[in-house]
């Protein structure tokens, strides 16, 4: 079983030319529409209720926020840290076009000029799997990512389906998770996940290094 250990918040950043220094870590993005409950999985995967801020007053916050996590594998007892990027909730009604512009720039600049991340991650509302900034959200990720990259695709608020309409949006996304971050659903294979990736993407550095 893997467990996050340890997270603590590091600075916030209005963009990506004011990330901090981490060339040696890697970096997991997440990314969501405001009020899909970022903050709420930020807090259930590292069990940390104060970590990220569940707002109430949604898109309010336009920085990027930086955490340091640390993983605990407990079958090898090994640690491992990476960082966890929180960035700003898009997509949301009330905020300006500049701030709109600002967040895509945001991303863009991101995909574009962030090595150490290794994992994108896109949250959405499972209640409203189909909107379209979603859907331009991923489309972009998908054209644009690099080779050792990852997107991971995560329904929040699964606790608010029944059984049945699980199942469809199941079978019609069959790569993606699930996570009810208020019953604690899903949470354990998120980090499960994300440390694997991060380790075989580690493994096969050492490997190109060696060569
Ligand atoms: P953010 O804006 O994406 O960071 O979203 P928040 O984490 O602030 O959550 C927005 C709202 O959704 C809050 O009222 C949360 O309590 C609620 N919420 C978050 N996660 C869940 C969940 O797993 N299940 C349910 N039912 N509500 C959730």
């Amino acid at each position: 079983m893997v467990e996050i250990v340890d997270a603590k918040f590091v600075t916030s950043a209005p963009n990506v030319g004011a990330a901090p220094e981490s060339d040696l870590q890697d970096e997991v993005v997440f990314m969501a529409r405001s009020n899909v409950g970022k903050s709420s999985l930020l807090n259930a995967l590292t069990n940390h209720k104060g970590l990220a801020k569940v707002s109430s007053t949604p898109g309010k916050t336009r920085l990027i926020n930086y955490f340091d996590v640390t993983f605990l594998d407990r079958d090898s007892a090994q640690k491992s840290m990476a960082k966890f990027v929180d960035l700003p909730g898009f997509g949301y009604a009330k905020v300006s076009k500049s701030i709109k512009h600002d967040w895509e720039k945001n991303l863009t600049d991101y995909v574009a000029n962030r090595e150490q991340i290794k994992i994108f991650i896109h949250l959405i509302d499972c209640r409203h799997p189909h909107l379209e900034i979603d859907t331009s959200v991923s489309g972009f990720l998908f054209d644009n990512i690099r080779k050792n990259q990852h997107i991971i695709q995560i329904f929040t608020k699964i606790d608010k389906l029944n059984q049945k309409e699980q199942n469809k949006l199941k079978k019609e996304f069959p790569q993606a998770l699930m996570v009810s971050s208020s019953k604690k659903r899903g949470t354990l294979k998120i980090i499960k996940i994300i440390h694997d990736i991060l380790q075989e993407n580690q493994e096969n550095r050492e490997e190109m290094d060696e060569d």
